[in-house]
């Protein structure tokens, strides 16, 4: 048993700062300003609000609202009172929070003013359901608690959060993160990426997502650094406050809507210390484009809600294009091949499975679903494709579920998608598998262009000496925009849904 001294996460996140520090915590759009001592205060007033009601130590408290200051001191309130966060995407409808209501049995949902008659009735008064202006209210009125009896204590095996993952396919999984996994991904990422006090980071991604939430809070927290706080990602204001900002966490769409900004040259990011990039794939294009527009080259890192981050760029050395670097300090990681699970050769492709401590805990009330994603022998199947190169360096070759199997021959979506983005007055494409009753799959390519005039033809004429002819999509498509969600994923399986019956198969 371990012995519950004090709040892991809580103690690992501010172990190097004072609590009452002056130090901005926060700067907001508008110029105003928040210190740790003040963010901190509003945090132990949610923990308060929410043990007067009746949150006890393993309880769940669902958090449903747009992106304020709130959604972090929601986050830390409710893991220094011993709770387990649930952040819910703010674009879910309340019929889609039902159903995470009732998977996640939280004590207490936190919700805007709109949806609280309508949860309330389709639930049966199991889970408490108050408005984020009651939340507020109470915060303001709760009494400081006593630092003392704050947090609440709380092992590094006990579980701090739940975030239920995009879910391409089946219902949505929570996957559940323990304090330690959170607290010792922190610290590899803090000291990798070298953050400190001085550093200002630019925090425009969603707080309800591991990115967000996790990777820009918690190393924030841990460094004692500063956030430039915006509640929704604008390319040109973004761009404005790189003079003030020493770091961007941002998904390759921020950097692909930013390199259209005129703005953007070296000058203006000439203050910042690095750019980091995940979560998608980052084009080696905009790589390369980023690169000569600010004389930074975007750092990249891998990783995923149930396993934390993977693997990054290094900081120093080589920031290979299209690469997403190295495994962090305690991840093992080995690619292979999902047929005879014989670990592949260098430069091969195979399934990406890892042993890491920031891993998660298994996926909430799903104990078959979370034993079928490990090994035998205890690796964890991320479902994604990779390989490595002779330095090490790992790409992510796409996900394994996209893999398109077309009369019995493996094709990898991603190596076909380059070819096409090659095709000038194309911008970007998205290939994917649809059934055909002669081939059992084939493979489509939907294709946005940057020159209306190319046609099909000249796209698959471009492909014709480049690419295996079983590799060819047995269909182009031409498409105004790729369908992504919030975090620059493109929406493969919108697609495929979109597509499943252009070959008439069943
Ligand atoms: P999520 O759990 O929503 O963070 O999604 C995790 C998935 O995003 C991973 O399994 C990868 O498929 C993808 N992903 C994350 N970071 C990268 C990256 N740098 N390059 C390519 N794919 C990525």
């Amino acid at each position: 048993m371990e012995e519950k001294i004090a709040n892991h996460l809580i103690e690992a996140l501010f172990r190097t700062r004072q609590p009452n520090s002056l130090h901005p915590f926060a700067i907001f759009e508008d110029g105003g300003t928040l210190t740790y001592a003040n963010f901190l205060d509003g945090a132990e007033r949610v923990a308060a609000t929410l043990r007067n009601s009746g949150v006890a130590p393993g309880d769940r408290v669902a958090f449903q609202a747009p992106k304020s200051i709130t959604s972090l001191q929601m986050y830390l309130g409710a893991v220094m009172a011993g709770g387990i966060f649930v952040p819910l995407n703010p674009a879910y409808t309340s019929e889609e929070v039902e159903y995470f209501l009732a998977d996640s049995q939280p004590k207490l949902l936190i919700c805007e003013q709109f949806r609280v008659e309508a949860l309330r009735k389709g639930n049966d008064g199991a889970v408490r359901i108050r408005s984020l202006e009651y939340l507020r209210r109470e915060i303001a009125a709760a009494k400081r608690p006593l630092r003392f009896q704050y947090p609440v204590a709380r092992s590094p095996s006990d579980i701090a959060a739940i975030l239920y993952t995009s879910g391409t396919t089946g219902r949505p999984k929570g996957a559940m993160l323990s304090h330690s996994a959170l607290a010792t991904n922190s610290n590899v990422l803090v000291k990798l990426w070298r953050f400190s006090k001085s550093d200002v980071l630019i925090h425009a991604l969603p707080a309800y997502h591991t990115h967000g939430l996790f990777v820009a809070t918690n190393v924030a927290l841990m460094a004692g650094c500063t956030l430039l706080f915006f509640e929704k990602f604008n390319a040109d204001a973004v761009l404005s406050a790189f003079p003030k900002a020493t770091a961007l966490m941002g998904v390759p769409t921020f950097y692909t809507r930013m390199l259209q900004v005129p703005e953007l040259n070296r000058s203006l990011a000439s203050n910042m210390r690095f750019f980091i990039s995940g979560s998608a794939p980052l084009l080696p294009e905009t790589h390369k484009e980023w690169h000569r527009r600010t004389g930074h080259e975007i750092l990249e890192r891998y990783g995923m809600t149930e396993a934390n981050m993977i693997t990054s760029i290094p900081y120093d050395g080589p920031r290979k294009p299209g690469t997403v670097g190295l495994p962090l300090a305690g991840v093992e990681l080995r690619i292979r091949e999902s047929a005879n699970g014989r670990e592949v050769q260098e430069g091969k492709t195979g399934v990406l499975e890892i042993k890491s401590p920031a891993l998660f805990s298994g996926y909430w009330q799903m104990p078959e679903k979370t034993k079928s994603e490990f090994t035998d022998d205890g690796y964890f199947i991320t479902g994604d494709l990779a390989s490595r190169d002779s330095d090490g360096f790992i790409t992510i070759e796409g996900r394994a579920k996209d893999l398109v199997i077309s009369g019995g021959l493996n094709i990898y979506p991603k190596e076909v998608e380059g070819v096409i983005d090659r095709c000038p007055g194309v911008a970007e494409s998205a290939v994917f598998g649809v059934p055909h009753s002669d081939f059992g799959e084939a493979a489509v390519a939907v294709v946005v262009l940057e020159d209306a005039d190319v046609s099909i033809g000249e796209i698959q004429d471009f492909l014709a000496d480049k690419l295996a002819r079983y590799k060819h999509p047995k269909r182009v498509a031409i498409m105004e925009a790729l369908p992504r969600n919030a975090m620059g994923k493109v929406q493969k399986s919108v697609l495929r849904s979109d597509f499943k019956t252009i070959f008439n198969a069943a």
